[in-house]
């Protein structure tokens, strides 16, 4: 059995300082944040916000400086995404740009390519999404079927993405396409490459598909015939598989993958501060809570040393979803739903509703216990 190690890291210099740094921010913004509001937390969008948030160079803050970074380390910008998560900031106009497609075009980009986003991305002007999943194709992503056919002039764009966060609200998606048909008796994997789709192109469509609790915050988006620039393509043509997989461990393994339902934590661990009968089964939330974060800062020093977590990461995203998915329930039994103080029983009655997705977003359950398995040798 390799590869499932995490070393622990110990906090960065001057943790204690951008932390409090970032709680006098909190402070300043807070009294706009409703119940509802927190408990969204990362799917909170609010592009005020978060261009407050990139005044303060604390989106793609590892980056280098040319491209509007402000070269710190993946440990600080682990406190600053618990920071904001703890305090349920609405963070969904840059979470993605910062968390993935920002650190794709960076690693991967041309230098025009980084010099065109990066900076949008890093003072929060750039909103980016993700264009994986399709009508037929959702764990099992290599069948997809939206394609990018070269032209004298670029690429020609056709298909259908599906569930896609934020799709209507933002400005750019990377989206994993066929651009050559996979080899005949191999593997799928192959011929599928990402490009850069500007959301406002001609022949893009965007209709917001309604979730769980009535709101729309995902979408669907059909491509018809949209031209692309010869500069869309992100990385290398057909190399797309092994750079969106990568990409993954960037996704799966911070805090947003245990801290959704966080907000509602801090609530119970107010309102039942003084009754000394609850304390042990909050004391075992707590301890759950630590673990998960030591697990995830120690795959934030693997990506600060280059190596590529992937399976370490779909471990916290499996973890950390029963964790977050979990809090309602563990609450509830704590103390009845009647006798919870308002914004407690508000944010209680939104989680409720939408912990249930936790587990889809990002990979399923059971898409995250098959790498596992498979890094144990199990299958
Ligand atoms: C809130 C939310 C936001 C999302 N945002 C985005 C986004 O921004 N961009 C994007 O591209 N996608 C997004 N998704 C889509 C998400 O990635 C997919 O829903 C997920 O990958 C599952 O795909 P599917 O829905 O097609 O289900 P399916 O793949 O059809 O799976 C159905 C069920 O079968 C199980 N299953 C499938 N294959 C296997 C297997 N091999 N072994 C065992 N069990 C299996 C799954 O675990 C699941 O329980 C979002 C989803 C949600 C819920």
């Amino acid at each position: 059995m390799t590869g499932l190690r995490f070393d622990l890291r110990d906090p960065p210099h001057g943790a204690a300082a951008l932390r409090a740094e970032l709680r006098a921010f909190i402070a300043e913004h807070e009294h706009r944040w409703t119940p509802e509001v927190r408990a969204r937390s990362w799917m909170g969008f609010d592009r005020d916000f978060t261009r407050a948030v990139g005044a303060r160079g604390w989106i793609g803050m590892c980056w280098p400086k040319q491209y509007g970074g402000a070269e710190r380390s993946f440990l600080e910008r682990n406190i600053v995404l618990e920071e904001l998560l703890a305090a349920g900031a609405p963070v969904g106009a840059h979470w993605i740009g910062d968390r993935q497609s920002g650190p794709l075009i960076l690693r991967l980009g041309t230098d025009a390519q980084r010099a065109k986003f990066l900076p949008g991305i890093a003072r929060g002007d750039l909103a980016f999404c993700i264009g994986l999943s399709e009508p037929d194709s959702g764990s099992d992503l290599a069948s997809l079927r939206t394609r990018a056919d070269r032209t004298d002039t670029g690429w020609l764009l056709n298909g259908r993405k599906i569930w896609t966060t934020f799709g209507h609200l933002c400005d750019w998606m990377i989206a994993l396409v066929r651009t050559s048909p996979a080899p005949e008796g191999g593997s799928r994997h192959q011929g599928l490459s990402q490009v850069l789709v500007d959301l406002r192109a001609p022949g893009v469509t965007i209709r917001p598909i309604r979730d769980l609790v009535g709101e729309e915050g995902f979408n669907e988006i059909t491509f018809d015939d949209v031209r692309l620039p010869p500069d869309a393509l992100v990385g290398t043509e057909g190399a797309g598989w092994a750079q969106a997989t990568s990409e993954l461990a960037f996704e799966r393994s911070g805090p947003d993958r245990y801290m959704s339902s966080h907000p509602l934590l801090e609530a119970g661990m107010a309102a039942l501060r003084d009754d000394p009968a609850t304390a042990p089964a909050l004391g075992r939330e707590v301890a759950r809570l630590w673990t998960l974060r030591a697990m995830s800062t120690a795959i934030a020093g693997m990506l600060q040393d280059g190596a590529d977590p992937v399976r370490q990461a779909a471990l916290v995203k499996d973890l950390g979803n029963d964790f977050e998915q979990a809090l309602p329930g563990a609450m509830r039994a704590l103390r009845d739903v009647d006798d919870m103080p308002e914004p407690m029983r508000r944010m209680h009655a939104y989680l409720t509703q939408i912990t249930p997705t936790f587990s889809l977003r990002g990979g399923t359950r059971e898409i995250m216990r098959g790498i596992i398995a498979r890094e144990l040798g199990l299958r």
